[in-house]
């Protein structure tokens, strides 16, 4: 018995349940069961896997009863376990090179605009400047702003642009019910907390001239090695699932959030993707600032031309108020790359 994080035993003995796909005749029968139009009946299952085995079939199909598959009046079909093991196949099926070198993107860096580089390495995706220090140091290649964890099966037929944008989505599709208190994986709970560097050293902006020659801009905190300040850690309660994600992501999805966008012209409604990508000079103007602590409240500021959306955050990432006010100061930039 092995416990989850949340202190739930498993059902079945997962060591069994995982011998008992070490057989080939038996990932067989999931894929047959998997491209099959319905349940499959005793006779089309065997034919279609094992046509010359007469003896044993009936023996492998009683392994994977229960926990892969399930029998009834109209024949086997997959249970979910043996879906998830089917696809976890799929997505982790090699059908090209999945170990892309340095590769140029066609698009430029979110901190200060010079050229990015695309590496694929242990399923990760990273994208990081050929300049800066980027978003986020430690183990990671210098430069990096964007680490995600992407199947090798989706490399397939895209170019470079077209797989950071799809992790982009893929991202997206994890976190966001994450920031919901649900697992995309389990459906499980999720425990959320926020870290925040409490002696942050902000990156000069590096459209600035250098004011201070033993600070060089280019550097990260030396006590975060993040540029950002505040994080938020969202974890599984089950199945130990983890993200990390900047603040600021998480009041992204609210409808105020997503309007304020729209009417400046950012029309996804994950504005995201778009932000980080195509209108990196929008995040550039982002603040966050902890006006409030035990409990720690939060003040997001976006902007764009000349308006300001201000948020305030609860630290269980809930967003309390969303307020639109005119901006002291136009932004420097519009945000508008294209
Ligand atoms: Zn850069
Ligand atoms: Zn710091
Ligand atoms: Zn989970």
């Amino acid at each position: 018995m092995l416990p989850t994080a949340d202190g739930a035993t498993w059902d079945a003995n997962p060591s069994e349940a995982f011998a008992t796909l070490g057989h080939e005749t038996r990932l067989d029968v999931l894929g047959a069961l998997w491209a099959a139009d319905g349940p499959m009946r005793y006779e089309a299952l065997r034919r279609t896997v094992a046509p010359d085995d007469r003896g044993n079939f009936g023996y492998h199909l009683d392994k994977l009863a229960g926990h892969f598959i399930k029998k009834s009046d109209v024949g086997y079909e997959l249970r979910l376990a043996g879906e998830q093991v089917v696809r976890a196949i799929i997505a982790g099926t090699i059908t090209a090179n999945p170990e892309l070198s340095s590769r140029a993107v066609d698009s430029e860096c979110v901190f200060c605009g010079a050229p990015v580089e695309l590496r694929y390495d242990d399923e990760t995706i990273t994208v990081q400047c050929t300049a800066c220090a980027g978003l986020v140091g430690g183990d990671l290649p210098r430069g990096t702003f964007m680490h995600y964890e992407f199947p090798p099966g989706g490399l397939s037929g895209r170019s470079p642009e077209e797989i950071v944008d799809a992790a982009h989505t893929y991202y997206d599709a994890k976190i966001i019910p994450m920031m919901r208190g649900i697992c995309p994986i389990c459906a499980g709970q999720i425990e959320t907390r926020v870290e925040v560097c409490e002696d942050h050293e902000p990156i000069a902006d590096d459209n600035e001239p250098i004011s201070d020659e033993d600070t060089p801009t280019d550097e990260l905190c030396s006590n975060c090695d993040s540029r950002t300040e505040a994080w938020a850690i969202l974890q599984c309660e089950r199945c130990r699932y983890t993200r990390r994600s900047v603040l600021w992501f998480s009041i992204l999805t609210h409808p105020g959030v997503v309007a304020f966008y729209y009417d400046h012209g950012v029309d996804d409604p994950v504005p995201l993707r778009k932000l980080t990508w195509e209108r990196a000079q929008i995040e550039r103007t982002v603040s966050v600032d902890v006006v409030e602590r035990a409990p720690t409240v939060f003040r997001i500021c976006l902007q764009i031309d000349e308006e300001q959306l201000v948020a305030e955050l609860d630290d269980d990432l809930c967003v309390r108020s969303v307020e639109r006010i005119p901006a002291a100061e136009p932004a420097a930039t519009t945000g508008d790359t294209s």
